[in-house]
């Protein structure tokens, strides 16, 4: 029996929202990152539907003044977890998502060529809920039986100029301790 989980990239128990911010990968990539992220809106919002809408290009752009910001940005993440631990899929993990932007990992540039980017409902300074880390800890090690992973971390170690989610109120311990994973997968 081979991966039941998924399809085509696609986990099977996400709720999936079609985005059109993908492109494919680098031939022979090896999928080995999972990239952190927080992201609410407006910032510090939670529950409305403009991250879906924003993901997916629907964003109305009127409706708040930080949006105007936003305005003609394409952007997606593969996952998405609401503040309820709901799981959203918008990208295929067999694709290049558009989460990271200019980024480096270990020495490699472009990121999202080789990782899996998973946003939090949330703000980098605020705390995550308990449903999200159960979440997160029930998402890893099926993404990890059908991918190489190696390291998870956050948008703020791989591009720390510019990015800062998701923040110190993400416990990297919490994660680990969840996931029964090596200390060496996570950052320092
Ligand atoms: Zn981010």
């Amino acid at each position: 029996m081979s991966a039941p989980f998924w399809h085509q990239g696609w986990y099977r128990f996400a709720h999936k929202v079609d985005s059109p911010n993908f492109g494919p990968r680098p031939a022979g990539t090896e999928i080995d990152l999972v990239v952190i992220h927080a992201i609410s809106l407006p910032p510090g919002e939670y529950g409305s539907h403009d991250v879906q809408d924003f993901f997916t290009n629907q964003l109305k752009c009127d409706r708040h003044p930080y949006f105007e910001h936003l305005r003609g940005v394409q952007v997606s993440a593969h996952f998405f977890i609401r503040r309820g631990g709901e799981l959203l899929q918008f990208v295929s993990c067999d694709h290049r998502a558009w989460h990271a932007g200019e980024s480096t990992h270990a020495g490699r540039a472009n990121c999202n060529d080789f990782s899996i980017g998973i946003e939090l409902e949330g703000l980098d300074g605020d705390v995550f809920t308990s449903e999200q880390y159960e979440s997160l800890i029930s998402l890893l090690p099926v993404l990890a039986m059908q991918y190489p992973l190696k390291h998870t971390i956050g948008h703020e170690h791989i591009a720390p100029d510019r990015k800062k989610d998701p923040g110190p109120g993400f416990s990297w311990g919490f994660l680990q301790q969840g996931l029964g994973w090596e200390s060496h997968s996570f950052p320092e």
